[in-house]
Protein backbone atom coordinates (compact mmCIF):
# COMPACT_ATOMS: atom_id res chain seq x y z
CA UNK A 1 0.00 0.00 0.00
CA UNK A 2 1.73 3.37 -0.81
CA UNK A 3 0.94 6.66 1.28
CA UNK A 4 0.89 9.27 -0.99
CA UNK A 5 0.04 11.99 0.95
CA UNK A 6 1.20 13.39 4.43
CA UNK A 7 -0.64 16.15 5.92
CA UNK A 8 0.49 16.08 9.43
CA UNK A 9 4.05 17.63 9.41
CA UNK A 10 5.58 20.40 11.25
CA UNK A 11 7.90 23.41 10.33
CA UNK A 12 10.47 25.53 12.74
CA UNK A 13 7.10 27.90 13.61
CA UNK A 14 5.68 24.98 15.76
CA UNK A 15 8.97 25.70 18.21
CA UNK A 16 9.85 22.18 18.91
CA UNK A 17 10.48 21.09 14.79
CA UNK A 18 13.41 21.64 13.39
CA UNK A 19 12.91 22.15 9.17
CA UNK A 20 11.29 24.68 7.41
CA UNK A 21 8.82 24.03 4.63
CA UNK A 22 11.00 24.26 1.78
CA UNK A 23 13.12 20.93 3.85
CA UNK A 24 10.12 19.37 4.56
CA UNK A 25 8.83 19.92 1.25
CA UNK A 26 12.05 18.59 -0.54
CA UNK A 27 11.92 14.98 1.57
CA UNK A 28 8.86 15.01 0.68
CA UNK A 29 9.62 15.30 -3.02
CA UNK A 30 12.47 12.14 -2.65
CA UNK A 31 9.66 10.32 -1.24
CA UNK A 32 7.35 10.50 -4.17
CA UNK A 33 4.62 12.33 -2.03
CA UNK A 34 2.27 14.50 -3.84
CA UNK A 35 0.67 16.17 -1.44
CA UNK A 36 2.24 18.12 1.93
CA UNK A 37 0.44 19.35 4.68
CA UNK A 38 1.84 22.43 6.92
CA UNK A 39 0.31 21.72 10.13
CA UNK A 40 1.94 23.60 12.66
CA UNK A 41 0.58 23.35 16.24
CA UNK A 42 -2.07 26.23 17.05
CA UNK A 43 -1.01 29.03 19.14
CA UNK A 44 -2.07 27.59 22.71
CA UNK A 45 0.66 25.54 22.91
CA UNK A 46 4.03 26.59 24.42
CA UNK A 47 6.56 27.98 21.57
CA UNK A 48 3.93 27.55 19.04
CA UNK A 49 3.33 30.40 16.85
CA UNK A 50 0.55 33.47 17.09
CA UNK A 51 -2.46 34.06 14.66
CA UNK A 52 -0.38 36.66 12.50
CA UNK A 53 1.57 33.06 11.35
CA UNK A 54 -1.73 31.58 10.42
CA UNK A 55 -3.34 34.70 8.83
CA UNK A 56 -0.06 34.79 6.95
CA UNK A 57 0.11 31.64 5.28
CA UNK A 58 -1.09 32.79 1.80
CA UNK A 59 2.39 34.16 0.75
CA UNK A 60 3.74 30.31 0.39
CA UNK A 61 3.80 29.42 -3.03
CA UNK A 62 1.15 26.49 -3.77
CA UNK A 63 3.79 24.48 -4.84
CA UNK A 64 7.47 23.17 -3.73
CA UNK A 65 9.89 21.09 -5.07
CA UNK A 66 6.96 19.73 -7.02
CA UNK A 67 5.21 18.91 -4.30
CA UNK A 68 1.87 20.57 -4.08
CA UNK A 69 1.27 22.45 -0.46
CA UNK A 70 -1.71 22.37 1.40
CA UNK A 71 -1.42 25.34 4.35
CA UNK A 72 -2.89 24.24 7.99
CA UNK A 73 -2.64 23.98 11.22
CA UNK A 74 -2.79 21.32 14.47
CA UNK A 75 -5.28 23.46 16.66
CA UNK A 76 -5.73 22.06 19.93
CA UNK A 77 -8.98 21.26 21.92
CA UNK A 78 -8.56 23.51 25.00
CA UNK A 79 -12.07 22.72 26.99
CA UNK A 80 -14.06 20.04 27.44
CA UNK A 81 -16.60 21.59 25.55
CA UNK A 82 -13.96 20.79 22.40
CA UNK A 83 -13.38 24.39 21.76
CA UNK A 84 -10.50 25.41 19.70
CA UNK A 85 -7.65 28.12 20.11
CA UNK A 86 -7.66 29.08 16.87
CA UNK A 87 -10.74 31.63 15.52
CA UNK A 88 -12.95 29.81 12.89
CA UNK A 89 -11.69 33.15 10.70
CA UNK A 90 -8.10 31.88 10.19
CA UNK A 91 -9.42 28.23 9.83
CA UNK A 92 -11.54 29.13 7.06
CA UNK A 93 -9.12 30.13 5.26
CA UNK A 94 -6.79 27.14 5.36
CA UNK A 95 -6.72 24.18 3.05
CA UNK A 96 -6.58 21.72 5.79
CA UNK A 97 -7.50 21.59 9.79
CA UNK A 98 -6.18 19.18 11.90
CA UNK A 99 -7.26 18.83 15.39
CA UNK A 100 -5.93 16.87 18.71
CA UNK A 101 -5.81 16.98 22.31
CA UNK A 102 -2.37 18.13 23.71
CA UNK A 103 -0.75 18.29 27.00
CA UNK A 104 -0.24 21.97 28.00
CA UNK A 105 -3.29 22.68 26.00
CA UNK A 106 -5.80 20.57 26.98
CA UNK A 107 -7.48 20.87 31.25
CA UNK A 108 -7.66 16.94 31.19
CA UNK A 109 -10.95 15.06 32.38
CA UNK A 110 -12.77 11.68 32.55
CA UNK A 111 -12.60 9.47 29.44
CA UNK A 112 -16.11 10.35 28.95
CA UNK A 113 -15.35 14.08 29.23
CA UNK A 114 -12.21 13.58 27.02
CA UNK A 115 -14.38 11.24 24.40
CA UNK A 116 -17.29 14.19 24.16
CA UNK A 117 -14.73 16.99 23.83
CA UNK A 118 -13.44 15.06 20.91
CA UNK A 119 -16.38 14.18 19.14
CA UNK A 120 -17.84 17.63 19.97
CA UNK A 121 -14.23 18.81 17.64
CA UNK A 122 -15.23 16.21 15.29
CA UNK A 123 -18.39 17.76 14.76
CA UNK A 124 -17.29 21.08 14.01
CA UNK A 125 -17.56 22.21 10.26
CA UNK A 126 -14.34 23.43 9.88
CA UNK A 127 -12.44 20.97 11.35
CA UNK A 128 -11.59 18.27 8.70
CA UNK A 129 -8.93 15.32 10.54
CA UNK A 130 -8.95 14.23 13.72
CA UNK A 131 -5.01 13.39 14.95
CA UNK A 132 -3.59 10.28 17.18
CA UNK A 133 -7.00 9.75 19.33
CA UNK A 134 -4.70 6.64 20.74
CA UNK A 135 -2.03 9.21 22.85
CA UNK A 136 -1.88 7.70 26.60
CA UNK A 137 -2.15 11.51 27.68
CA UNK A 138 -5.50 11.82 27.56
CA UNK A 139 -8.11 8.03 27.68
CA UNK A 140 -10.84 8.35 25.01
CA UNK A 141 -13.16 5.71 24.47
CA UNK A 142 -11.83 4.67 20.99
CA UNK A 143 -14.66 3.07 19.91
CA UNK A 144 -17.24 5.77 20.03
CA UNK A 145 -14.46 7.61 18.49
CA UNK A 146 -14.70 5.05 15.69
CA UNK A 147 -18.40 4.91 15.11
CA UNK A 148 -18.19 9.12 14.74
CA UNK A 149 -15.70 9.00 12.03
CA UNK A 150 -18.24 6.66 10.64
CA UNK A 151 -21.68 8.57 11.60
CA UNK A 152 -19.73 11.80 10.81
CA UNK A 153 -17.34 10.56 7.76
CA UNK A 154 -14.41 12.30 9.77
CA UNK A 155 -11.09 10.82 9.07
CA UNK A 156 -9.30 10.44 12.40
CA UNK A 157 -5.49 9.45 12.04
CA UNK A 158 -3.26 6.51 13.01
CA UNK A 159 -0.05 8.29 13.96
CA UNK A 160 3.12 6.98 13.32
CA UNK A 161 5.61 9.11 15.73
CA UNK A 162 3.50 7.83 18.38
CA UNK A 163 4.03 4.44 17.23
CA UNK A 164 7.69 4.85 17.20
CA UNK A 165 10.00 2.34 19.85
CA UNK A 166 10.91 5.70 21.93
CA UNK A 167 7.73 6.31 22.68
CA UNK A 168 5.67 3.77 24.68
CA UNK A 169 2.11 3.42 26.07
CA UNK A 170 0.68 3.83 22.60
CA UNK A 171 0.74 0.69 20.52
CA UNK A 172 -1.79 -1.17 22.32
CA UNK A 173 -4.34 1.70 22.25
CA UNK A 174 -3.77 2.34 18.53
CA UNK A 175 -3.82 -1.04 17.87
CA UNK A 176 -7.80 -1.60 19.62
CA UNK A 177 -8.61 1.87 17.63
CA UNK A 178 -7.53 0.46 14.21
CA UNK A 179 -9.39 -2.60 14.91
CA UNK A 180 -12.67 -0.60 15.53
CA UNK A 181 -11.96 1.57 12.91
CA UNK A 182 -11.69 -1.45 10.86
CA UNK A 183 -15.09 -2.93 12.23
CA UNK A 184 -16.92 0.58 11.82
CA UNK A 185 -15.84 1.27 8.31
CA UNK A 186 -14.88 5.56 8.89
CA UNK A 187 -12.02 6.95 7.63
CA UNK A 188 -8.46 6.67 8.30
CA UNK A 189 -5.72 8.68 7.79
CA UNK A 190 -2.31 7.90 8.02
CA UNK A 191 0.23 10.83 9.37
CA UNK A 192 4.14 11.05 10.19
CA UNK A 193 4.05 13.93 12.39
CA UNK A 194 7.33 14.77 11.21
CA UNK A 195 8.89 17.22 13.65
CA UNK A 196 11.93 16.90 11.26
CA UNK A 197 12.48 16.78 7.89
CA UNK A 198 13.86 13.22 7.64
CA UNK A 199 10.15 11.86 9.11
CA UNK A 200 8.27 13.60 6.58
CA UNK A 201 5.76 10.52 4.25
CA UNK A 202 7.47 7.92 7.35
CA UNK A 203 4.52 5.72 7.69
CA UNK A 204 6.32 2.28 8.59
CA UNK A 205 4.65 2.07 12.16
CA UNK A 206 1.46 3.07 10.82
CA UNK A 207 0.99 0.60 8.10
CA UNK A 208 2.16 -2.05 10.25
CA UNK A 209 -0.90 -1.13 12.32
CA UNK A 210 -3.32 -0.66 9.66
CA UNK A 211 -2.08 -3.81 7.89
CA UNK A 212 -2.39 -5.81 10.37
CA UNK A 213 -6.09 -4.59 11.46
CA UNK A 214 -7.25 -5.72 8.46
CA UNK A 215 -8.08 -2.05 7.06
CA UNK A 216 -8.07 -1.75 3.22
CA UNK A 217 -6.83 0.84 0.98
CA UNK A 218 -10.05 2.39 0.32
CA UNK A 219 -11.06 2.88 3.38
CA UNK A 220 -7.47 4.88 3.91
CA UNK A 221 -7.62 8.72 2.01
CA UNK A 222 -4.44 9.56 2.07
CA UNK A 223 -3.85 6.62 -0.67
CA UNK A 224 -4.93 8.52 -3.60
CA UNK A 225 -3.84 11.96 -3.95
CA UNK A 226 -7.49 12.93 -5.77
CA UNK A 227 -9.27 11.04 -2.34
CA UNK A 228 -7.71 13.99 -0.22
CA UNK A 229 -8.81 16.65 -2.43
CA UNK A 230 -12.25 15.77 -2.95
CA UNK A 231 -12.54 15.20 0.34
CA UNK A 232 -11.44 18.41 1.68
CA UNK A 233 -13.12 20.34 -1.13
CA UNK A 234 -16.67 18.59 0.07
CA UNK A 235 -16.34 19.48 3.48
CA UNK A 236 -15.43 22.80 2.39
CA UNK A 237 -18.66 22.92 1.04
CA UNK A 238 -20.75 22.11 3.59
CA UNK A 239 -18.97 24.96 5.62
CA UNK A 240 -21.07 27.68 6.99
CA UNK A 241 -20.22 31.46 5.70
CA UNK A 242 -17.89 33.25 7.86
CA UNK A 243 -18.92 37.01 8.06
ZN1 LIG B 1 -0.26 16.42 18.01
ZN1 LIG C 1 1.66 17.10 15.21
Amino acid sequence: MDILVDLHTHTVASGHAYSTITENAAAASRRGLKLLGMTDHGPSMPGAPNLYHFGNLAVLPSEIHGVKILTGVEANITSQEGELDIPLRYLAKMNVVLVGLHVYCYPGGTVEQNTAAYIKAMKNPFVDIMVHPGRPEFQLDLERIAKAAADLNVPVEINNSSLSPQKRGAWDNCSRFAGYMAQYGGPVILGSDAHFWDRVGEFRFALELVEGAGIPEKQILNTSEQRVLSYLEARRKRRPVIG
